[in-house]
């Protein structure tokens, strides 16, 4: 599959992002919309169609629906525009439902992984320290002891 240059809509996916509204559905409006090979079986042409398929991933996902599952008493929808209505100005801005949804764009799921989501692991100094210079002097000693063994 080739991949997308995504360069051109990056201002706009900023903007999309930096907004407190669920961004799933302009996620969807700005990818390519289904490819000839997926497996879905219509009497009509769906090839590059971006509408919402209904799959309730982006719901499922969404952190504040999560914690306040009572806002979904409100629909029994389970979309993008429901999500808006139940989520809208709300939203924690994590991404999880444009990360969930099967139509964005693999290159816009990577573009909200490398520039949005805030690495969550703290670095344990001594950890590092063991990583980038302990750990290979005490196999180096352990490499030599076992030769020597071996030898013995
Ligand atoms: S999943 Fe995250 S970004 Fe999407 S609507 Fe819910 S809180 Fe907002
Ligand atoms: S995750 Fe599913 S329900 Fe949500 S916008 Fe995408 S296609 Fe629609």
């Amino acid at each position: 599959m080739k991949r997308r240059d995504i360069t051109g809509i990056q201002k706009v996916l900023d903007k999309v992002f930096e907004t407190k509204e669920p961004p799933v559905a302009r996620c969807r409006l700005l990818s390519s919309g289904l490819e000839a090979y997926h497996r879905i079986y219509t009497d009509r042409e769906v090839t590059a169609d971006k509408t919402c398929i209904a799959c309730g991933n982006c719901v499922d996902s969404c952190a504040v629906l999560r914690r306040e599952p009572e806002r979904l008493e409100r629909t029994e929808q389970r979309t993008s525009m429901a999500l808006e209505s139940v989520v809208g100005k709300d939203c924690e801005q994590c991404y999880s439902c444009a990360l969930a949804c099967p139509m964005t764009d693999p290159e816009i799921k990577e573009y909200i992984v490398n520039s949005r989501i805030k690495e969550s692991l703290p670095r344990v100094k001594a950890l590092s320290q063991w990583d980038k210079y302990y750990a290979p002097v005490v196999a180096f000693i352990c490499g030599i002891l076992i030769g020597l063994f071996l030898q013995w």
